[in-house]
């Protein structure tokens, strides 16, 4: 087939990507947009999201003008604790341990406002994400967790908003065309791509290639060969697309190693769940309410702290909890008092694994555990429940004392009937591991120095997240890295 050329040949077609094609389509450029999926499976880890996205504000004023479908009464009971640029700095800090790299910490940090309100202007939707991130206190809407705006339509709202303004600005998407080379001159400057698409292979010329085809989170032989033993069983929670041999190519060709190659966000994801993502369920197998009850593992065995944080600074690091427990199976225990508070997508998808039962020990029989170690777990548990107001919209401090590993807020005994139990294993989201970049997201070598040509966004790069991760902050990396991608690859 003949050779094609374009200003900059965008790979994937998640939400780094588009972010990238739509900043390059801004300055001018002339761009073609890679996917390896099929049309109905398109978009990535970014399609299954629940597109909520960390991003920095002072008040709700600040975030008011770029939020549709609010309810004025809803809003006018709302109370949104500030989260501003240095609470986001001193999350990444505590949660990676230090170890995020600091110059793409600061970008990632300083741009999450400019970016969220550049999608915007494009026509991407936003709203405030009330059935998620906050509980009804007192009759108020309270916000916790430093997360709070989410995409309309969640991540299949995101797609196809994205999706609409690529193509109204011009950017020309390929399906099932996943790219399986890269080219570079005899001066090391990358020149174009080799895509497989529909009609055979076809090398496609630009000036500048930008990655952002995701991390190796889908292919079983990379999760084993660099996450480590029983990966390979994991379960992926979103596309299966996301194999990683651009990221390899990427490697091959110079590009630097980066970040935290055998780390990666993984959640309680339900033991029923389909191997790879399901497109129509997307993330409704996640369990994530579980700070408010309690884990033990096939053993009847508590093995985390359940209250350790609000679930969005606990929850991408306790799926690997999971994978080590027997069997790499738990489960979550709540009863009638805690269940109206579950959220509710994720405990009433079609086929999640649920037990109900009126006693510790009948639950117990159900989930297939001995009853008499269930029963004394839950014991020593609710003698070791201290007294407090439970609020589930604060850190209430409201603990337990002399078991361990103790729960450190949200305890309240488990025993008011029915006992329900949901069985989970580790979902793993996406690999930390990837390349490194600089403030430009050009791909840099081993030496430090840019790739001509080469540039990349999103879970493709490594350096920002390690051991864990806030929640939200993967759109809002591709967001403000895949503009900067685009912006400089056109320019
Ligand atoms: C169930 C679930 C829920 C999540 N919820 C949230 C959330 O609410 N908020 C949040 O911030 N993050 C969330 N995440 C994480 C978030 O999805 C990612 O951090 C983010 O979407 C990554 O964007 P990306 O564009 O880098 O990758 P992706 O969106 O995964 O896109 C990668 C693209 O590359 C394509 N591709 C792969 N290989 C090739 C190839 N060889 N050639 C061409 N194309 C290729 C893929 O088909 C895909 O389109 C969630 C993830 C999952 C799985």
């Amino acid at each position: 087939m003949p050779e094609q050329h374009y200003d900059v040949i965008v790979v994937g077609g998640g939400n780094a990507a588009m972010s990238a094609a739509l900043a390059a389509r801004e300055r001018g450029a002339s761009v073609v947009m890679l996917e390896k999926a099929p049309k109905d499976e398109a978009g990535g880890n970014s399609f299954f999201t629940a597109a909520a996205t960390r991003t920095t504000f002072d008040s709700l004023d600040d975030l008011r003008p770029i939020l549709s479908e609010v309810d004025e009464y809803d809003l006018s009971i709302t109370d949104l604790p500030p989260y501003t640029v240095d609470h986001f700095h001193a999350d990444m800090q505590r949660l990676t341990e230090g170890r995020c790299d600091p110059e793409l910490s600061d970008i990632l940090v300083g741009e999450s406002a400019s970016a969220v309100n550049w999608w915007h202007s494009k026509g991407l939707k936003w709203t405030l994400m009330y059935a998620r991130q906050s509980f009804k206190v007192d009759g108020r809407f309270k916000f916790w967790g430093g997360l709070a705006l989410g995409g309309v339509g969640e991540g299949k709202g995101l797609i196809e908003q994205e999706t609409q303004a690529a193509i109204a600005n011009g950017v020309e998407i390929r399906y099932e065309s996943p790219v399986v080379d890269l080219i570079a001159d005899e001066n090391g400057v990358v020149t174009g791509v080799v895509a497989h698409g529909p009609e055979g292979r076809q090398t496609i010329r630009a000036k500048s290639v930008v990655l952002a085809s995701g991390g190796f989170e889908s292919d079983p032989r990379m999760r084993a060969a660099h996450l480590g033993p029983n990966w390979d069983v994991a379960k992926v929670r979103g596309t299966a697309h996301n194999t990683g041999e651009v990221l390899m190519k990427a490697i091959e060709l110079g590009a630097q190693p980066y970040g935290h190659w055998s780390g990666c966000h993984s959640i309680a994801w339900d033991a029923a769940a389909p191997p790879t993502g399901d497109w129509e369920l997307t993330h409704r197998f996640s369990k994530q309410s579980y700070p408010i009850g309690l884990i033990v593992n096939r053993d009847g065995e508590r093995f985390v702290d359940e209250g350790a944080d609000f679930r969005n600074y606990t929850y991408a690091k306790y799926g690997a909890e999971i994978l080590k427990q027997p069997g790499a199976i738990a489960y979550q225990l709540y009863d009638a008092r805690t269940a109206p508070l579950l959220r509710q997508d994720e405990y009433t998808a079609p086929g999640v694994s649920r037990y109900e039962a009126a006693s510790i020990g009948d639950l117990a029989e159900k989930m297939g555990v001995s009853p008499a170690r269930l029963e004394r777990t839950v014991r020593e548990y609710n003698e070791a429940v201290q007294d407090g107001d439970f609020n589930p919209a604060i850190k209430d401090g409201k603990g337990t004392v002399g078991i361990a590993p103790p729960k450190s807020n949200w305890a309240q005994s488990l025993d008011a009937p029915p006992l329900l139990a949901f069985a989970v294993t580790c979902g793993i989201t996406f690999t930390f591991g990837g390349v490194k970049i600089d403030r430009d997201a050009r791909v840099l070598d081993r030496a430090n120095r840019p790739i001509p040509g080469l540039y990349a966004a999103g879970e493709l790069v490594g350096g920002l997240f390690y051991h864990n991760y806030p929640g939200g902050s993967g759109l809002t990396n591709g967001m403000v890295f895949g503009r900067r991608a685009g912006d400089h690859a056109a320019r």
